[in-house]
């Protein structure tokens, strides 16, 4: 697989699904993955990238934002308050606002810092332990309550458990979303990207089709 691959998959899929060319964003995950490799998907001309960890994007995307224009980055990992301020230095959309302390601490810090990045709101529509997440029953009042402080709720993003069906997740996603007026849909990766754009998805997050398996860290 390769870039061009996946484009070409996105393109094709948007039409199946009878959605707009170009409604769906790309962001390419690069979690772990060599600088080298990275630099040659830069190199063919895409911007948007995904990082899961604050602290490993503060070590690789300052130094791209130098030498690439227009760079768009997404954290699409779990964040702690104490990363926040960091997160919102550095990214230009979260996707893992999932419980009130962050919610307030990132209202908080885009006061202060007079903007804003996206936000996503991650719903754990599987409803598992392990995962973080608001729970479906709860996503209504927490979109509201994140709304309430102001901030810029784009849409909603979910990681569907790895032994379920992936389109049913999916489909929940874009349920909560479209009852609350919501737009943005985060959701989809290497395996059921193209399943995530038929049920309405406007970013998909993938890392492996692209670059290769991660390099175990
Ligand atoms: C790693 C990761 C991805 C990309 O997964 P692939 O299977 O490599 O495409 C997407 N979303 C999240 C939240 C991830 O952590």
């Amino acid at each position: 697989m390769s870039l061009h691959d996946i484009t070409t998959r996105i393109s094709n899929a948007e039409q199946d699904a009878g959605r707009a060319p170009g409604s769906v964003t790309l962001i390419a995950v690069s979690k772990v993955q060599p600088n080298a490799r990275v630099q040659a998907v830069l190199e063919q001309g895409h911007r948007c990238f995904g990082e899961n960890r604050v602290q490993e994007a503060e070590g690789k995307w300052p130094d791209f934002k130098q030498h690439f224009n227009g760079i768009n980055l997404h954290l699409i990992g779990p964040l702690q308050s104490n990363k926040a301020r960091a997160a919102m230095a550095l990214f230009d959309a979260i996707h893992t606002v999932d419980r009130p302390k962050l919610a307030t601490t990132l209202a908080r810090l885009a006061q202060e810092l007079g903007r804003c990045p996206d936000m996503f709101i991650q719903v754990n529509t599987g409803e598992e332990d392990q995962k973080a997440g608001v729970m479906p029953a709860q996503a209504d009042a927490f979109i509201k309550e994140c709304q309430g402080l102001d901030l810029p709720v784009r849409g909603l993003m979910c990681i569907p458990p790895v032994d379920e069906e992936a389109a049913l997740h999916f489909a929940l996603l874009a349920k909560i979303a479209a009852r609350n007026g919501l737009d943005g849909l985060s959701m989809g990766m290497s395996s059921d990207f193209e399943k995530a754009i038929a049920l309405g998805a406007t970013h998909v997050r993938v890392g492996s089709a692209i670059f290769g398996e991660r390099v175990a860290s």
